[in-house]
C-alpha cells in the first residue's frame, strides 16, 4: 500500500466568525492524506501555532472554545502530513509537522505545503550563504525559507521567484506575520487544489480537495490553476497567473488512489471516474470475466472499479474484504511486524463463498506488490482456486520525483518484471492492467493533462527527466543493478 501525501487548507473570514472551526473541519475531510502530523496556524496580532503527531483528533463541543482561545484569530491555514522526504523517527515527524515557521529579519513566515520539490540541492545551495544551518530534515523549511529571502518585495514576487527557479509538485498556502495569506500551485498543477467559499461569502477557503469545501457547506470556486497566487490582504483578494504553464500535468494518481471518491476533479466525482476505470477493464479483459464467478475488491480504493466493473459484466461483487473501521492510525503497527500481521490489523477477509470459485480482484495499484501478494495468499486460504488481478492503475515502471512514496526504481515490481512475472511473484494466475489509452479515456482529461510519468518514464519536468534517464542508462550499462542518484 502506497501512503498518502499531505493535505493543506486554509480559511479567510471577513466576518465574525474566527478561523479555527472551519480549518478543523477542512483538515478532518483530509486526514486520509496524511496521518503522521497535524497542524494549524493562525493569526491574530501575531502567529500562533499547535502541532501534534497522529490522526486530527476528536474535539468535544466544550473543549471547543480552549481551541479557539489557543489558535484565535479570522485567517490561518492547516495541514496533515505524510512525508516523503526526510527522517521517519517519532522526534523528525515532530519536528518536520506543518504548518512550518521561519523568521526573516523581524518577520515570520508559515506555510502548509503538499508536493515534492525535486531541485532541492540547487535550493540547499541557493540558501546556503543566507540562512543558518537548517535542522529540518523535509524541504518544507527550504521551500519556507526561500519565499520569506524573497517577501521583502511583495509576496506575489516571491511566489513569482519561487516558481521560475523551483522544480516540483507544490500546492501551498502561507501566512505571514503581517497577516497576509496566501496561497499558490506549482506552474504545472501536479497536486490538487481548489478554492472555495462560504454561502454567505463572509469565508474564503483553499483546500487541496474539494471535500474539504464540503465538510464545511463551502461552495467550490474553481481550481487554483496551475503557476497561480492567491493573496489575501486585509479585506482584498488578489488571483494572478504568476508563472509561464508549458502545461498541465496533474498526477494521475490522485484519479486512482490519492483522493477521495467523492472529491471533484476535473468537474466530476473521483468515483465516477472510477467506476470507468472498472467497466473499462471489463471491456478489455473479457475472456477473464467469461472465466470468473465472482468480484471481490480490495477496501477502499478499488471499490468503486469493482462496482463499475460488476455493472458492465453483471458478475456478482463479493464484499468480503472489510477495512477495520477505527483502525485509521499507523501508530501501533509495528514496523517489525511481517506483511501478514499488518494486513490483518487493516483488512479482514471475511470466509465470504470463495471456495472453489475463479476470482477477479480489483485493485487500484500495484507499487512493489508485497501487499496484493498476502491478500492473494488470504484469498487461497479462503478457497479461491483462480485469482485474476484487475488493477486501474497502468503498470508503474518508473518513480515518482514529485511527492510520491515510490522514488526508486528497484523497488517497484513493475520496473524489474513484466505482466506474466509479477503473477507468478504476487501468486496470481493473472495480472490485467488498465491500459493507459484507456485511463486517459475514463479521467475525461487529455493525455497532455496529466501526469503518468511513473507509467511512460516522460517527466513533465526536465530535472526529474534527466535523474530518471541518468539511473536508467547505468542500469543499460551494467546490466544488473540499479543505482538511484541524488536529486
Ligand atoms: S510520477 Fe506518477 S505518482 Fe508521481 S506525480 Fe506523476 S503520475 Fe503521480
Amino acid at each position: 500500500m502506497l501512503k498518502e501525501k499531505c493535505g493543506v487548507f486554509s480559511v479567510v473570514s471577513a466576518g465574525s466568525s474566527d478561523a479555527f472551526v472551519p480549518l478543523y473541519w477542512g483538515l478532518v475531510a483530509q486526514n486520509h492524506r496524511g496521518h503522521e502530523s497535524y497542524g494549524f496556524l493562525t493569526y491574530s496580532e501575531g502567529l500562533k501555532r499547535y502541532v501534534d503527531l497522529g490522526l486530527v483528533p476528536r474535539i468535544e463541543r466544550e473543549e471547543i472554545l480552549r481551541w479557539q482561545m489557543l489558535l484565535p484569530g479570522k485567517r490561518g491555514i492547516a495541514h496533515v502530513r505524510y512525508g516523503t522526504s526526510g527522517k521517519r523517527d517519532v522526534y523528525s515527524h515532530l519536528r518536520d509537522a506543518q504548518p512550518m515557521v521561519v523568521s526573516q529579519g523581524r518577520s515570520k513566515m508559515g506555510i502548509a505545503f503538499n508536493g515534492n520539490l525535486v531541485n532541492i540541492g540547487w535550493l540547499r545551495g541557493a540558501l546556503a550563504s543566507k540562512v543558518p544551518k537548517t535542522r529540518a530534515t523535509s524541504d518544507t523549511e527550504l521551500l519556507c525559507r526561500y519565499l520569506a529571502s524573497k517577501a521583502n518585495g511583495g509576496t506575489m514576487e516571491a511566489i513569482g521567484s519561487c516558481m521560475e527557479e523551483i522544480e516540483g509538485a507544490y500546492s501551498v498556502v502561507g501566512l505571514r506575520s503581517n497577516g497576509e495569506l496566501f496561497a499558490f500551485r506549482d506552474p504545472l498543477g501536479i497536486r490538487p487544489l481548489c478554492l472555495g467559499r462560504s454561502k454567505d461569502g463572509s469565508i474564503t477557503a483553499v483546500s487541496s480537495e474539494t471535500v474539504g469545501l464540503d465538510i464545511n457547506s463551502f461552495s467550490l470556486i474553481g481550481e487554483v490553476e496551475p503557476g497561480e497566487a492567491i493573496v489575501f490582504t486585509g479585506e482584498s483578494m488578489e488571483r494572478s497567473r504568476v508563472a509561464r504553464c508549458p502545461r498541465r500535468a496533474l498526477c494521475g494518481f490522485e484519479l486512482s488512489y490519492f483522493s477521495r471518491p467523492d472529491s471533484i476533479i476535473n468537474g466530476r466525482p473521483v468515483y465516477k471516474t472510477r467506476e470507468e476505470f472498472g467497466r473499462n477493464l471489463g471491456r478489455r479483459y473479457q475472456e477473464y470475466v467469461r472465466r470468473a464467478d465472482v468480484i471481490v475488491s480490495i477496501p477502499e480504493t478499488a471499490e468503486d472499479a469493482a462496482y463499475g466493473l460488476h455493472e458492465e459484466t453483471g458478475l456478482r461483487w463479493e464484499r468480503t474484504l472489510r477495512r477495520h473501521r477505527f483502525v485509521t492510525h499507523r501508530a501501533f503497527i509495528l514496523e517489525s511486524e511481517d506483511r501478514r500481521v499488518t494486513i490483518d490489523r487493516k483488512i479482514n477477509i471475511a470466509d465470504g463463498g470463495l471456495r472453489g470459485k475463479k476470482v477477479i480482484v480489483v485493485e487500484d495499484s500495484i507499487v512493489r506488490g508485497d501487499t496484493t501478494k498476502t491478500i492473494i495468499s488470504k484469498l487461497r486460504e479462503r478457497g479461491a482456486e483462480e485469482v485474476y488481478m484487475f488493477v486501474t492503475f497502468p503498470r508503474i515502471t518508473h518513480p515518482c520525483f514529485y511527492g510520491i512514496d515510490m522514488a526508486t526504481f528497484t523497488e517497484l515490481i513493475g520496473f524489474m518484471h513484466d505482466e506474466a512475472e509479477i503473477a507468478e511473484q504476487i501468486g496470481a494466475d493473472a495480472v490485467c492492467y488498465q491500459p493507459l489509452e484507456d485511463f486517459v479515456r475514463a479521467t475525461g482529461m487529455r493525455g497532455e493533462d496529466l501526469c503518468m510519468a511513473c507509467v511512460t518514464g516522460k517527466y513533465p519536468t526536465e530535472l526529474a527527466q534527466r535523474i530518471a534517464d541518468g539511473v536508467k542508462s547505468r542500469v543499460n550499462q551494467d546490466g544488473t543493478r540499479v543505482y538511484e542518484l541524488e536529486a
